[in-house]
């Protein structure tokens, strides 16, 4: 067995706290023994930090997800201000841009999504905090932002989706790649590519859940932290290295981009 840190769970969500305290101790047993917990929107801030505050091993990231740009107001960012003042995240996240999201609908907008990013960004060069970021068809505008802004705190682009040429921005930025579930589906040749291809200093493991079901999940049920080494076991046969160095150097590089010590 081998250890390992899950780099992005919202393990606050009620599917996954349904399953408790049985879905932790299976962890355990998987060694996936830490848990990065990212935040979407303000209303489950409060949830979210009493979780993290109960176990030293579950780490607190605070941010406002894009998915919610609809729903985010000012109020929202001086509360975020607030509870990364008093409880030391340890990231602001999950924060970033979603140009799949369909922006015909109300309230949303690219120049809306852009403002919270930006806004964010600024919170963390204040609190010089790392980022956890969501990228969906944005990286290249997401780099451009991170370069227009200076920003060089580092962090995570998680459930990366994208070029190689795309995933090197993003180091060169001092970002480490989330690598997830997704790499479990054959057909997921693209993603297989990269992930032979980055240096494994680059990545690090994450399962996103309960989102992004992993191949061979029946539909409909959620994804889980303690199913982390079976991305493990994937990456270990596309890149012919043993499970071993891969987790621990993805441990590694995950500790490194959070500054958890
Ligand atoms: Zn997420």
């Amino acid at each position: 067995m081998h250890q390992l840190i899950d780099s992005h769970c919202h393990w606050d969500h009620p599917r996954l706290q349904s399953l408790q305290p049985q879905l932790w101790q299976s962890c355990l047993d998987q060694g996936v023994t830490q848990l990065v917990v990212p935040a979407t929107k303000e209303s489950s801030f409060a949830r979210q930090i009493s979780l993290c505050e109960q176990y030293p091993n579950w780490h607190l990231a605070l941010g406002l997800h894009p998915y919610f740009s609809n729903q985010h107001t000012q109020a929202h960012l001086t509360v975020l201000t607030a509870a990364i003042e008093r409880h030391k995240p340890l990231a602001i996240g999950e924060i970033g841009l979603d140009f799949a999201l369909d922006m015909s609908l109300e309230g949303f907008s690219i120049a809306h999504q852009e403002a919270w990013f930006v806004a964010q960004v600024k919170l963390a060069q204040h609190t010089q905090l790392p980022l956890i970021i969501h990228s969906r068809k944005a990286n290249d505008r997401l780099g451009q932002l991170l370069r227009q802004l200076n920003f060089n705190q580092g962090g995570i682009v998680h459930g990366f989706s994208g070029s190689l040429q795309q995933a090197e921005k993003f180091t060169h930025l001092g970002f480490k790649i989330g690598i997830g579930g997704n790499l479990t589906y054959e057909r997921a040749q693209a993603m297989r590519r990269l992930a032979q291809t980055l240096p494994l200093t680059d990545m690090v493991l994450e399962t996103d859940a309960p989102d992004m079901p992993m191949a061979g999940q029946e539909r409909g049920q959620p994804n889980r932290p303690d199913m982390l080494p079976r991305v493990l076991l994937v990456l270990a046969e596309l890149r012919s290295e043993s499970l071993s160095e891969i987790a621990m150097q993805t441990v590694k590089n995950t500790l490194d981009a959070l500054r958890i010590n």
